[in-house]
């Protein structure tokens, strides 16, 4: 991941509220694009303008290439009302705690990843198990990410509720390793959806917790087809595989 700063000149004589809402418009829509990663960013008022400060998949996340048919329209129109300029890019750098994005090019297969502390895109490369920036796959809901990225924040808030361990530890641990719950049951929609999309194999995974022995758990089967899944070696972080199934844990 790269921090960058999106800075907008605007006259003084300029509706704050306006200016605003219009920084607002275009990071919410970069964000639904996949351009930038995370839902925080500080915007700061400088002597011409403002600054945002995001984090980006990939250093070059906001290049015009990979906008959609939202940032194209708040560019064009909804700045230029609220008074500002054409957005510059700064990039910083590389940030200190992302992941590097995938340098597969053609991924073997794909996995659909987060926990609750993950900034970076969920999903990764079956090789390298690098994350790849969503704008990278084919658009899932209106030319843009909205259902992955409320996926990812729904299994973020369950994750953050199970390690907490005190509020709704059981339900939200249930939504995590049930293939059946709704938390599940979504992301294997979005993972089927990819698949067929990018004819590459897409894979959810299953949280496990609290196996009652170690026998049991290296005897469990697929929770779909009731297949054996175990591996003999771990798939990166995995130790079951259906490929059937297309499920990890
Ligand atoms: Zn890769
Ligand atoms: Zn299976």
């Amino acid at each position: 991941m790269f921090d960058a700063q999106i800075h907008f000149d605007f006259q003084p004589t300029a509706d704050l509220v306006d200016v605003s809402d219009a920084v607002s418009w275009l990071l919410s829509a970069l964000r639904m694009n996949g351009q930038i990663c995370g839902k925080e960013w500080p915007i700061v008022r400088r002597d011409s303008g403002c600054a945002a400060y995001v984090l980006l998949p990939a250093e070059d996340a906001l290049s015009p290439d990979h906008h959609n048919v939202y940032v194209r329209q708040i560019i064009a129109e909804r700045l230029p009302q609220a008074g500002l300029s054409e957005p510059r890019i700064t990039i910083l750098g590389e940030d200190l705690d992302g992941d590097d994005s995938c340098p597969c090019g053609t991924p073997p297969s794909y996995v659909l990843y987060t926990t609750y502390i993950c900034l970076e895109s969920p999903v990764r490369c079956g090789g390298c198990f690098l994350p790849i920036p969503l704008y990278a796959l084919p658009k899932t809901n209106n030319d843009e990410y909205s259902d992955v990225i409320s996926w990812q924040s729904n299994y973020q808030s369950c994750d953050a509720l199970q390690m907490g361990c005190q509020v709704l530890e059981r339900a939200a641990t249930r939504e995590l390793s049930r293939v059946e719950s709704t938390l599940s049951q979504e992301g294997l929609r979005i993972c089927r959806e990819w698949e067929a999309s990018t004819g590459v194999p897409f894979y959810y995974y299953l949280y496990r917790y609290g196996a009652r022995s170690w026998a049991r758990e290296l005897a469990r089967l697929c929770p779909v087809c009731g297949g054996s899944w175990r591996l003999e070696e771990p798939w990166h972080l995995f130790d079951f595989k259906c490929d059937q199934c297309r499920l990890l844990s």
